[in-house]
């Protein structure tokens, strides 16, 4: 059994993106400017933004936060998106989730500039992801390609079975694994709340990947010998092993399905630290242009 090293992968990505920004800023040029927006005061939202920022100064980026209360109306919000949409000194653009109840997420996400929208949420980047066009993959799922790609894993004619369709995650990436490309070319099922003999469906699965925020949900009768498991899902349990009270476990139950896979992405360390290296790859791509020109 191979662990997916998803810290590693991030870190030398993470200094590929930085060496090209420091050769950017000794030519004079502009760095890459990532504004988030920030709605209410829910603490993981502001972990998560916290930590996008840290990635940004890691690499050279410059980034923004424009924090606003719960109380924001919708109409207001949409106005910073659209102050952000016109700033020429922005490439790219993201809206932390969730948003509280008064605020439609489809109406934000659409009135975000497809070519800012580096989450990769805006209808028509998930159309071009669709059509395989060139586009801004959702962090997550791009994440997931990357480390496919890092770890030579054979895609093509695998049964691939996600659990999980959320539109950030479990979508995408069965979208992604069963296009025409590499990684890709899988025969992919979707799994969710209201499918039948799970346990089955995902034994037969050559590749795994588990999206369903359910903490320590697949067990090792659940995974065909010699798999490929990708553990998604991040939940924070008691512990009185480490300093803070708490630890980071996956939707996997890693100790059991470690010993009958073939590669295993543990929690933390696996996909986590790739979602956040994905959103930095999209904000370079925003600024060079690569997608809209
Ligand atoms: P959502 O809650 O949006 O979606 C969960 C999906 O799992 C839904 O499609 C749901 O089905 C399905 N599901 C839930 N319970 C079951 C069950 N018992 N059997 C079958 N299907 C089930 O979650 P996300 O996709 O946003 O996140 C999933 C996990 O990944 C979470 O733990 C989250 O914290 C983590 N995450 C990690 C990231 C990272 O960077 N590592 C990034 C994003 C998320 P239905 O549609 O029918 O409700």
């Amino acid at each position: 059994m191979k662990i997916i090293d998803g810290k590693a992968t991030a870190s030398e990505i993470k200094l590929k993106i930085a060496k090209e920004v420091a050769e950017m800023i000794n030519r004079d040029e502009d760095a890459p400017h990532l504004a988030a927006v920030l709605v209410g005061d829910d603490p993981a939202s502001h972990t998560y933004v916290n930590n996008k920022e840290k990635s940004c100064k890691e690499v050279g980026f410059i980034s923004s936060i424009y924090k606003h209360p719960a109380s924001i109306s919708e109409k207001e919000l949409l106005k910073v998106v659209d102050f952000i949409n016109n700033d020429d000194d922005i490439d790219g653009l993201i809206v932390q989730l969730p948003l509280p109840k008064h605020i439609s997420v489809n109406k934000v996400i659409e009135s975000i500039n497809p070519a800012k929208d580096v989450d990769g949420f805006h209808p028509v980047n998930i159309g071009k992801m669709v059509l395989n066009l060139p586009t801004y993959l959702p962090a997550t799922p791009f994440g997931i390609l990357q480390l496919f790609d890092r770890y030579k894993i054979e895609t093509e004619a695998k049964n691939c079975v996600v659990l999980g369709r959320s539109h950030i995650v479990g979508s995408p990436i069965s979208i992604l694994l069963s296009r025409k490309a590499y990684p890709g070319n899988c025969t992919v099922t979707v799994c969710h709340s209201k499918t039948r003999n799970l346990k089955e469906i995902c034994s037969n699965a050559d590749i795994l990947i588990a999206a369903i925020g359910q903490p320590g949900f697949v067990s090792a009768d659940m995974v065909k010998k010699d798999a490929v498991v990708i553990d998604v899902g991040i939940h924070r349990v008691k512990s009185s092993k480490t300093k803070s009270g708490f630890r980071l476990i996956g939707d996997v139950k890693f100790d059991e399905v470690s010993k009958k896979c073939s590669y295993i992405s543990p929690v933390p360390g696996g996909v986590g630290p790739m979602t956040i290296v994905s959103l930095l790859s999209n904000t370079l791509k925003a600024f060079k242009k690569e997608v809209y020109h």
